[in-house]
């Protein structure tokens, strides 16, 4: 059977990881600024996570729903106390995508209404928010379920309460810090202005925090840099540092019926294990002031030392748009200097690194970025 094609995959086959350095069968040292996708949080194969996965394995594995699971609760605990977020509910999933399709059901069910908003340069994974980055029609389209969506141009409030008068929308989805569409950071007042319109129409406000969650940003979520309260925030990624684990926090204006939501899979006693593993550790390590720190550091460097870009970002999570394509640029940093970056559309480097990277190995791509150009 041959893998099914879908997306291009550098040819370096990692042997091992530790912090923020893979290595690859060669024996080829790099610094990884870009984590999978942004999984890696609190650094590769960090020991006080494969301790609690490796007793947890040990112990009972991954046995699923249905009993009860004490960890579920540990970590709704532990997820509230240090998101600072105690009045949410929680509800565990195993992906991004499945996060956002279960919040989107929630303001359905709420609201009694199906059309959702959603904003140019968004993305929410392969769900019904669409896919809101390219304007290739075949993927532009909702794909597997009932909802509609209508994509609107960034910070137009105007646009947002003309479709919300129509009476028909559940939900306005946006993300914390916009990601795949190149890293934009969002104006506090056109997510408030967001909020106000949601409770005026009677539309749920859904935070995608699936990349920008978990510290990335110097907050624990993006959109805590502004004084809004979502009626539902989504996470994931960072969650489990490299293990399948999402979840939704729900806000208490909603009332849980059984039968409301389900799950095979989400909440399992091995993605509680690595989720709470991960929270113990930012915690302990002080990760989300580390990433705001390390974030001002390049940020500074960057806007001092490189010429003709727009540099974008909080915290960990940045994004430097040239005005050239940096395909070459990528390849010589991958190859030559053996860092591995993350990109977005032709012209943009997008760096996600684990939140434990320090400014040495900060500066040491800065350095040969500077090199290169
Ligand atoms: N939402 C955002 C903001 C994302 O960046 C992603 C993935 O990149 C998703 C949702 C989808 O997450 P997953 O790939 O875990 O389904």
């Amino acid at each position: 059977m041959n893998l099914f094609d879908v997306y291009p995959l550098f040819d370096i086959e990692p042997t091992k990881a530790e912090g923020c350095y893979i290595w690859d069968k060669e024996g080829n040292k790099y610094l990884d600024l870009y984590g999978g996708h942004a999984v890696i949080s609190i650094g590769h194969s960090h020991p006080h996570y494969i301790k609690r996965i490796s007793e947890q394995l040990n112990n009972i594995g991954f046995y699923s729903n249905s009993v009860q699971n004490p960890l579920q609760k540990e970590l709704a605990n532990k997820l509230g106390q240090i998101s600072q977020l105690e009045d949410y509910d929680l509800f565990l999933c195993n992906s991004g995508a499945e996060a956002n399709e279960n919040a989107l059901k929630l303001a359905s069910f709420e609201t009694g209404k199906k059309r959702v908003i959603s904003f140019k340069k968004g993305f929410h994974g392969r769900t019904s928010a669409a896919v809101a980055i390219t304007d290739n029609p075949k993927i532009v389209a909702p794909i597997n379920s009932n909802h509609e969506s209508t994509i609107l141009e960034l910070n137009d409030l105007d646009a947002v309460e003309k479709e919300l008068k129509e009476g028909d929308v559940c939900a306005v989805i946006i993300e914390g810090i916009m990601g795949i569409g190149g890293i934009i950071v969002l104006e506090n007042d056109f997510l408030e202005g967001l909020e106000s319109l949601c409770k005026k129409y009677k539309a749920k406000l859904i935070l995608d925090e699936v990349q920008s969650g978990y510290g990335r940003s110097g907050k624990f979520f993006a959109f805590q840099y502004s004084s809004i309260q979502p009626d539902i925030i989504t996470t994931a990624k960072g969650m489990g540092n490299g293990f399948p684990v999402g979840a939704v926090l729900i806000s208490r204006e909603f009332k849980p019926w059984y039968g409301m939501l389900g799950t095979t899979f989400g909440g399992n006693y091995l993605a509680c294990a690595a989720s709470l593993a991960v929270l113990e550790v930012i915690e302990n390590e002080k990760l989300i002031e580390n990433s705001q720190k390390t974030g001002d550091h390049i940020l500074k460097r960057l806007n001092q030392d490189i010429k003709k870009c727009e540099i974008r970002g909080k915290g960990l999570m940045i994004g430097i748009e040239f005005e050239e394509p940096i395909a070459d640029l990528r390849k010589k940093l991958l190859f030559e200097d053996k860092i591995f970056t993350g990109v977005s559309g032709a012209n943009t480097i997008r760096i996600l690194p684990p939140l434990c990277l320090n400014q040495e190995q900060s500066d040491l791509f800065i350095d040969k970025l500077t090199d290169s150009l």
